[in-house]
């Protein structure tokens, strides 16, 4: 058993074979999809999204990316959301300094703003960071205690280490498959087996032999098998380990 702790489903790339895509993924062994809201309308369609398929959770969130435009009016609609049905997580929040495609400062309270609803509806935090690790890092240590997983972990030893001190969890895609991605295969082998969630975050980020098409959650048998090569346990191992930690951050049953 196999869960994709990240993934869009919602998004126009499977309008064409959304229900196909998520069988398919069952067939091969992922019982549960975790779907991740990246704007107010994305948080609204993983919603429905879980409502109408028995596998699919939701998370509810305003990605970094959408910072600028969540202000409290959305933050108070973004709470309702949070309370609906199967709804398991804030996010994904966060800083991105890499696009910058909100402003620094908006990005910081939007960021603050989730984790406190997080905190208020005693629900886990699904974290974006890229190339702010040290900010996000004192927004985060600010707020403790906090339960997150950083999702597509990108960061280095020294955040590696402050994440895994704050008893985060460090969630790995398929970039780890990359044939330059060593510093991210180093960073998986220092990462304790209960520490450790995968994600597809389809429909981004194909694994290599698929680069440039659509990714889509049947790809974490892949990257189980990839996984558990690098961690040097079994793929049972592997998959039974990152299932239950899934589980217990996603309250799933
Ligand atoms: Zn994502």
């Amino acid at each position: 058993m196999l869960i994709d702790t990240h993934c869009h489903l919602d998004f126009p790339a499977f309008d064409s074979d959304r229900d196909l895509v998520i069988q398919r993924a069952i067939n091969a062994g992922i019982s549960y999809f975790i779907n991740i809201g990246a704007t107010l309308e994305s948080s609204i369609a993983s919603c429905e999204l879980a409502q109408s398929n028995p596998a699919v959770y939701a998370s509810v969130g305003v990605h970094p990316h959408d910072a600028d435009g969540f202000d409290s009016r959305a933050g108070d609609k973004l709470k309702e959301l949070a309370k609906r049905n199967k709804v398991t997580a804030i996010g994904e929040t966060g800083l991105d300094y890499y696009r910058n495609l909100s402003s620094q400062e908006n990005q910081k309270q939007a960021f603050t703003r989730q984790i406190k609803l997080a905190k208020e509806l005693n629900l886990p935090l699904v974290i974006h960071c890229r190339q702010a690790e040290k900010e996000a890092m004192q927004i985060l240590k600010a707020a403790m205690p906090v339960q997150a997983v950083v999702h597509c972990f990108s960061g280095d030893e020294n955040f590696l280490k402050s994440c895994l001190d704050c008893g985060f969890f460090i969630s790995y895609t398929c970039n780890i498959t990359y044939k330059k991605a060593q510093n991210l295969r180093d960073m998986l082998k220092l990462t304790p087996l209960d520490k450790l969630m995968l994600e597809t975050d389809a429909p981004y980020l194909s694994p290599e032999g698929f680069r440039g098409k659509r990714n889509e959650p049947l790809q974490i048998k892949l990257l189980a098998e990839v996984a558990s090569r690098i961690k040097g346990v079994s793929f049972g191992e592997l998959a039974d380990k990152t299932t239950q930690n899934a589980k217990g951050f996603f309250g799933l049953k």
